[in-house]
């Protein structure tokens, strides 16, 4: 019975050791993950990287990804080396788009749907809260320690000697397992406090919690918000609207006190949640984002609205975007009356942004004002007369200002579907013409 004990006993313990080096070694996992094309670019780089004396790894989100099973199109690797160097050995051999930025030791190739950041392995040290920081060459353990969360501060090596295995200094795995975001070290926020918007999007993309003492530093370091550039807090911001559900980021904001902290007048309440759900629905993929700043301004004073643009140092074409979106809503009653003519529509709104028109559509409260901004939106402002100048000419009407008053008549009635036909138009065109 002993000697039977023993062999179980040394099964099981083989078993336990090959789970714990499939937990570590994630080579197989690495393989199903990335698509052929990708992996056969991964593999190339860190094969010259050998050659070259250097070491490659995947780092940052496409790890954390990865042992979530969740897809990631971005890569990022972190050589200890060149990266530079390495990735212009590479491109060189094939069709890849290539972009570098010397000043940051960073590259960028392009696979398909997939990017591949390549970097130096670097440290960095920060002279002062909220100051870019001081880059130095370093080894992978620098680089991990410079990132903001350990879910995000884990590194798989794809070096050939030790392929797929997994660096994890401070426990991100065991946090993804808890859902915990987690700072690495006391002065993070201190350092860079876009971390604490970093912190609040991760939290909610991923359903996480904020660790106890991590969510203890964020309170108190929501102060150092000021020490960072508008340019910096409007990228982040950026990201948090180009989330799947960007409210729920805001909510969480305004309840750590972070959203006033951005600008004073912005606030989360039930009616945004509505208003980015219906916005959502309009499916703008590209201007969604947009169509989000606009309703998160929408309920500001002209004033707070200045100083939202202000703080966030807005383009000037996005500044205007909010601007067009606060001054029609100043003007939605005229498109109260149910008779109001589609002509009406059309050159109360044709000289808006288009976006301010939907931001509008997506927030008014009354139906037919909404209504008449879809009418716009969808239709009225596509609508175009079938003769132009020069076929108004054609029918012996001088070039001059009253060429120019017919196109207009003629474009009100098409909009009021008082013509139709070209006919219709060529009939109108002649009984207006002196
Ligand atoms: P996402 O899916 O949102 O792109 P990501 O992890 O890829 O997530 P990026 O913003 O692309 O995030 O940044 C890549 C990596 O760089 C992060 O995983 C993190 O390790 C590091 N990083 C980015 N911004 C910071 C920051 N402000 N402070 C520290 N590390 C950062
Ligand atoms: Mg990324």
């Amino acid at each position: 019975m002993e000697k039977m004990a023993g062999y179980y006993d040394i099964i099981v313990m083989e078993f336990e050791l090959a789970e714990k080096r499939e937990e570590m070694n994630l080579a197989a996992k690495v393989e199903q993950y990335l698509p052929g094309q990708v992996l056969e670019l991964v593999t190339s780089i860190s094969k010259e990287a050998g050659q070259l004396g250097q070491r490659a790894y995947l780092v940052g989100g496409v790890v954390r990804d990865l042992l979530l099973g969740y897809p990631n199109f971005d890569l990022d690797l972190v050589v200890e080396g060149d990266a530079i160097g390495l990735a212009q050995q590479i491109a060189k051999t094939r069709t890849i788009k290539l972009i570098t930025h010397p000043r940051f030791g960073t590259a960028k190739l392009s696979c398909g749907d997939f990017t591949l950041d390549m970097a130096t392995a670097r440290g960095e040290t920060y002279a002062k809260p909220g100051a870019l920081p001081r880059v130095t060459p370093g080894i992978l353990d620098d680089d991990l320690f410079r990132r903001d969360f350990s879910i995000n501060a884990m590194a798989i090596s794809v070096a050939p000697d030790n392929y797929g295995e997994v660096i994890d200094p401070y426990h991100g795995k065991s946090d993804l397992e808890h859902r915990f975001i987690r700072v690495l070290h006391t002065r993070s926020f201190q350092d860079d406090a876009t971390r604490i918007l970093r912190a609040v999007r991760y939290e909610q993309r991923l359903n996480f919690k904020l660790e106890t003492q991590t969510a203890q530093l964020l309170k108190r370091d929501i102060p150092m918000l000021r020490t960072i550039s508008a340019d910096r807090i409007r990228h982040e911001l950026e990201l948090i609207l180009r989330e799947k559900y960007p409210e729920h980021a805001i909510e969480r904001l305004d309840q750590l006190g972070v959203l006033q902290e951005i600008s004073p007048c912005l606030n989360y309440n039930g009616w945004l949640t509505g208003k980015f759900d219906k916005a959502r629905k309009l499916n703008q993929p590209g201007q969604l984002h947009l169509l989000y700043l606009c309703l998160l301004a929408y309920r500001l004073s002209e004033e707070e609205n200045e100083r939202l643009i202000r703080r966030l140092n807005l383009p000037k074409k996005l500044a205007c975007t909010l601007h067009h979106t606060l001054r029609l809503r100043s003007q939605l009653s005229l498109l109260a009356k149910p008779a109001v003519k589609h002509s009406e529509i059309y050159f109360l709104l044709h000289e808006y942004n288009p976006l301010a028109v939907q931001a509008n559509a997506i927030a008014a409260e009354s139906s037919v004002v909404c209504f008449n901004l879809e009418l716009f939106l969808n239709k009225l402002r596509y609508v175009k007369t079938s003769l132009n100048g020069e076929k108004l000419k054609g029918l012996g009407i001088p070039a001059g200002p009253e060429l120019g008053k017919i196109l207009q008549v003629l474009h009100k009635a098409k909009l009021n579907g008082e013509v139709k036909t070209k006919a219709d138009e060529e009939k109108l065109a002649l009984s207006l013409k002196q």
